[in-house]
């Protein structure tokens, strides 16, 4: 057997952060900057890519990481380990260590979104994130699909393509006020879609939307279908890409964000027992 003494260099790391600063982007979606010397070592990170949150399980409790000496998250004792959720990178500023969050606040019925409603300069929030990542070619083509879970991304994406990039972005959000600024450079229209009370799960905004869409032949362009949000949206969205768009399934990234009635962990328990 051979013995290496090399030291492996993790793949993700774990930090304490602190709240920077916090923006108000649209009444149900805020802007929180996290900050932390070992952000500065992370990336480069592909657009839109996501991290781990951690959230203390009791009010004001202190922040608990695990321990990755392993290579995976070992938490030490499960009665204080916290609430882990999923979000996205908005913007990683390497130089300052700070890293943009953009949380939907859909009440308090989610640690994450509670801990985003009442969040205050110098807060501390757990995160464990991948120190770098597969960078995807861009296409010259693309559908955009998703909810305001997946604004983040699809802003973050869209900000990165070239004046040259063609393509439609259907973007759904509760009202016209939420509604929000996008520096988007490239040819790609965006629609937004505006629930107005009807649920995510119920809303076919969307599907409705793609009904009209011409997507180009793939021998004249490159196409990729970037579609997120509420699991009803999603897995809809998912079938209708392929079976009438006709678009390939290495054209398409079709993620549950989240889904109506399960926390995040009880939707992971679901997709483990179907
Ligand atoms: C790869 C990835 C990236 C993501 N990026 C972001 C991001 O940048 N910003 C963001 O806000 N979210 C993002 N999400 C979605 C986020 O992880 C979920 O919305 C998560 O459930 C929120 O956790 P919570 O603690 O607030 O609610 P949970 O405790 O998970 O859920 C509590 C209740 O709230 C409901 N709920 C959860 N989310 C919503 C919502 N958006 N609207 C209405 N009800 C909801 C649940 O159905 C459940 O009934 C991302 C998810 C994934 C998988």
């Amino acid at each position: 057997m051979v013995i290496s003494n090399e030291i492996k260099k993790p793949k993700s790391l774990c930090m304490d952060a602190v709240v920077y600063d916090i923006n108000e982007t649209a009444p149900h979606l805020k802007r929180i900057s996290l900050q932390h010397e070992l952000l500065k070592g992370i990336g480069p990170l592909a657009p839109g890519v996501h991290f781990k949150v951690f959230i203390p399980s009791t009010k004001g409790g202190q922040v608990i990481l695990p321990d990755m000496s392993t290579g995976r998250a070992l938490w030490s004792d499960e009665k204080t380990k916290p609430y882990i959720r999923t979000y996205t990178v908005r913007n990683l500023d390497r130089l300052t260590g700070i890293l943009d969050v953009e949380f939907v606040l859909h009440g308090d019925n989610g640690p994450a979104s509670a801990w985003a409603g009442s969040a205050s300069i110098g807060d501390s929030l757990g995160i464990g994130i991948k120190l770098s990542g597969k960078i995807r070619q861009p296409s010259d083509w693309y559908l955009f699909a998703g909810d305001e879970t997946a604004l983040p991304a699809i802003s973050a994406i869209l900000e990165d393509l070239s004046a040259e990039t063609t393509g439609v972005a259907y973007l759904e959000v509760e009202t016209e006020a939420d509604i929000v600024d996008i520096n988007n450079k490239s040819a790609i229209d965006i629609h937004w879609l505006i629930r107005n009370g009807v649920q995510p799960e119920n809303s076919d905004l969307i599907l409705n939307s793609v009904k009209d869409l011409v997507v180009p032949e793939a021998s004249s362009k490159s196409r990729y279908a970037w579609i997120a949000g509420e699991e009803n949206m999603v897995r809809v969205m998912r079938k209708y890409a392929a079976e009438h768009l006709g678009l390939y399934r290495e054209e398409l990234h079709a993620t549950v964000y989240w889904k109506a009635g399960f926390s995040e962990e009880d939707y992971h328990q679901l997709r483990r027992t179907e």
